[in-house]
C-alpha cells in the first residue's frame, strides 16, 4: 500500500469508470476510514477486554528500550508480551491445520508454539488465508477457533470469496453459486451485494431449469419468488463448492449463453454472457477421504469445457480470485500489515514471511510468484499431511518440505533464531516484560469495531485487483 494512500484524507465519491477506477476508490475510501478509525458499520462493544476507542489513531510511537537493537527484531507489546518483529507466519487451512473437519493434532501444538509456549517464550504473528469458504469470515474463524483451541479474528483471516467483497459496488443482480442453503446469499449481502439471486430462485421460477433437481421443502421457502422476465444478472459469482454440479452447471450455462444475462434468453453469438467469478481455482482439495476430492476448479473447467462444446467452439474465459493469483497475497500482506500494528504494536512490515501450504499448484505456486516481485521475503514451506503426498515430486517447488504443520512451524522459529545469531545479536536484546515503563507500547489505538467486527476481515482494500482476474 502505497504512502499516498495513507495520506489521503478525503473521502472519495464512488464513480463508474472503468473497472480498475472504481476498485481504486474503493480502496481509497475503505483505506481513510481504515486509518482514521471511522466505524463502518456500528458494532456495539460487549466485551470487556477490548481496549476504549480512541479518538486519535496516533499512538505514542513505540520507543526501543535502552540497549535494544534497531530495528529490533523482539519487541514488546500488549502488556509486555515478547513478540518475533522480523517474521511472521501465514497458512493454509485444510491439509495443514484441518482435514475433514478435525484438526490435524499437530495444528493444535503449532497454535501454542507460535502463542509463545516455545523456548524462547516469544509470540509469532499469524494470519490464515485459505482458498475455502462457503460462510462468513466470522463464523469460519469461529469454527477454528474452536478446532484449534485458541481465539482467531475474523482480522486475521481470508476466505476464498474474500476478496469478491470489493466488487460489490460494481454490480446489481447478481447469481450467487454453492455453498449450503441459503449461506452464500447471506455473505453476499453481508458484502455488499444488494440484489443476490440463488439456482434456487430460477428453479422456483422454473422448476423445468433442472430436470433432475427438485427444490426441498426447506429450498422451495427460501427461495425467492421474483419475475425474472425483467431481471438482467450482471454478473456470475461462486462463492463456495457447489452442492448441486449438474444443476449449477446448466445455470451458470443458461447465463452464459444468454443475451446480456437475461434469463430465459438466449444469444446468437454466445458473445453477450455476463462476467463469470470463481472464488479459487483448486481442482482437488485435501478432505476426509484418503485422496483429495474435487473442487471447484474441477467445476470451472467443466463450465468452460460445456460451454465450447454447446457453442461450437466458442471460449469463455472465466476469472478466479483465491491462490495461486498474486492479488490474494497482496490481500495477504495488507491484512498482516494490519493485524501486526493493531494486534502487536508493529509497524514495519515482517523481512520474512513463512506460507505453510498441502497444494503446491496454489499455495506454493503462489507464494513463491509471489516472492518474486515482494519487498520481504515469502517462504514457502509444503506439509505432507494433505494434497502433496511424501515421496511424490511437487508441480512447484517449495523453499521447505517437512512432515506437519508443526515442523514447519518449529523449523521457521529455529531458521529465525539461528539467523539472529548469525547477524551476533545476543539474547540480550530480548527485550523482557515490563509493565512499569511508561514508554510501553499499549493496545489504546486499534478501533473498537476492529475487535468487534465480526466482517472486518472483508474490509481491506485492495490494489491492482485486476491482475488477479487473469484467466488461466
Ligand atoms: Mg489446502
Amino acid at each position: 500500500m502505497s504512502l499516498q494512500h495513507e495520506s489521503h484524507h478525503q473521502v472519495p465519491s464512488f464513480h463508474r469508470g472503468s473497472f480498475v477506477d472504481e476498485l481504486e476508490s474503493a480502496r481509497t475510501d475503505l483505506t481513510h476510514r481504515l486509518l482514521t478509525g471511522e466505524s463502518l458499520a456500528e458494532s456495539p462493544s460487549t466485551s470487556a477486554s477490548a481496549p476504549p476507542l480512541s479518538p486519535s489513531h496516533s499512538a505514542a510511537p513505540s520507543t526501543p528500550p535502552s540497549g535494544a537493537v534497531s530495528p529490533p527484531e523482539l519487541t514488546t507489546a500488549r502488556d509486555g508480551d515478547l513478540v518475533a518483529d522480523s517474521f511472521a507466519f501465514a497458512f493454509d487451512i485444510d491439509g495443514v491445520l484441518i482435514r475433514g473437519g478435525r484438526p490435524i493434532p499437530e495444528a493444535i501444538e503449532a497454535m501454542k508454539v507460535l502463542n509463545g509456549e516455545n523456548e524462547y517464550g516469544i509470540k509469532i504473528p499469524y494470519i490464515f488465508l485459505t482458498n475455502g469458504g462457503g460462510k462468513s469470515e466470522a463464523e469460519r474463524c469461529g469454527d477454528l477457533s474452536r478446532q484449534l483451541e485458541i481465539n482467531i479474528s475474523p482480522a486475521q483471516f481470508i476466505c476464498g470469496h474474500t476478496p469478491m467483497s470489493e466488487m460489490a459496488t460494481k454490480y446489481g443482480t447478481v447469481l450467487v453459486v454453492g455453498g449450503e442453503g441459503e449461506k452464500c446469499r447471506q455473505v453476499a449481502e453481508s458484502y455488499g451485494f444488494t440484489d443476490v439471486v440463488t439456482p434456487g430462485d430460477i428453479i422456483k421460477n422454473n422448476s423445468a431449469t433442472t430436470p433432475f433437481r427438485k427444490l426441498t421443502a426447506e429450498e422451495l421457502a427460501n427461495s425467492k419468488e421474483r419475475d425474472f422476465s425483467n431481471v438482467t444478472i450482471e454478473a456470475v459469482f461462486v462463492f463456495a463448492d457447489s452442492r448441486d454440479w449438474a444443476g449449477d452447471l446448466q445455470i451458470i450455462l443458461d447465463i452464459a449463453m444468454s443475451k446480456g444475462g437475461r434469463v430465459g434468453t438466449r444469444s446468437e453469438t454466445f458473445e453477450e454472457g455476463p462476467p463469470i467469478y470463481f472464488s479459487h481455482s483448486d481442482v482437488l482439495w485435501s478432505a476426509a477421504h484418503d485422496d483429495p476430492r474435487l473442487g471447484m476448479g474441477a467445476l470451472r473447467g467443466i463450465v468452460e469445457y460445456t460451454f465450447k462444446e454447446i457453442t461450437k467452439g466458442k471460449t469463455l474465459t472465466t476469472h478466479a480470485f483465491g491462490k495461486p493469483q498474486i492479488g490474494t497475497f497482496e490481500f495477504a500482506t495488507r491484512l498482516l500489515k494490519r493485524w501486526r500494528k493493531n494486534a502487536h504494536n508493529l509497524d514495519s512490515p515482517p523481512e520474512t514471511v513463512y506460507f505453510v501450504g498441502d497444494t503446491p499448484e496454489s499455495d506454493i505456486r503462489g507464494t513463491n510468484d509471489f516472492n518474486a516481485k515482494a519487498e520481504n521475503d515469502w517462504y514457502s514451506i509444503l506439509v505432507e499431511t494433505g494434497v502433496y503426498q511424501q515421496g511424490t515430486i511437487p508441480t512447484y517447488k517449495p523453499r521447505s518440505t517437512v512432515t506437519t504443520v508443526l515442523d514447519a512451524v518449529n523449523f521457521g522459529l529455529r531458521r529465525e533464531m539461528e539467523r539472529r545469531q548469525q547477524k551476533k545479536l545476543s539474547a540480550t536484546n530480548l527485550v523482557a516484560a515490563d509493565h512499569g515503563r511508561t514508554n510501553r507500547p499499549k493496545l489504546t489505538n486499534v478501533p473498537r469495531w476492529l475487535l468487534d467486527s465480526t466482517d472486518c476481515a472483508v474490509l481491506s482494500p485492495s490494489e491492482e485487483r485486476a491482475l488477479e482476474l487473469v484467466a488461466h
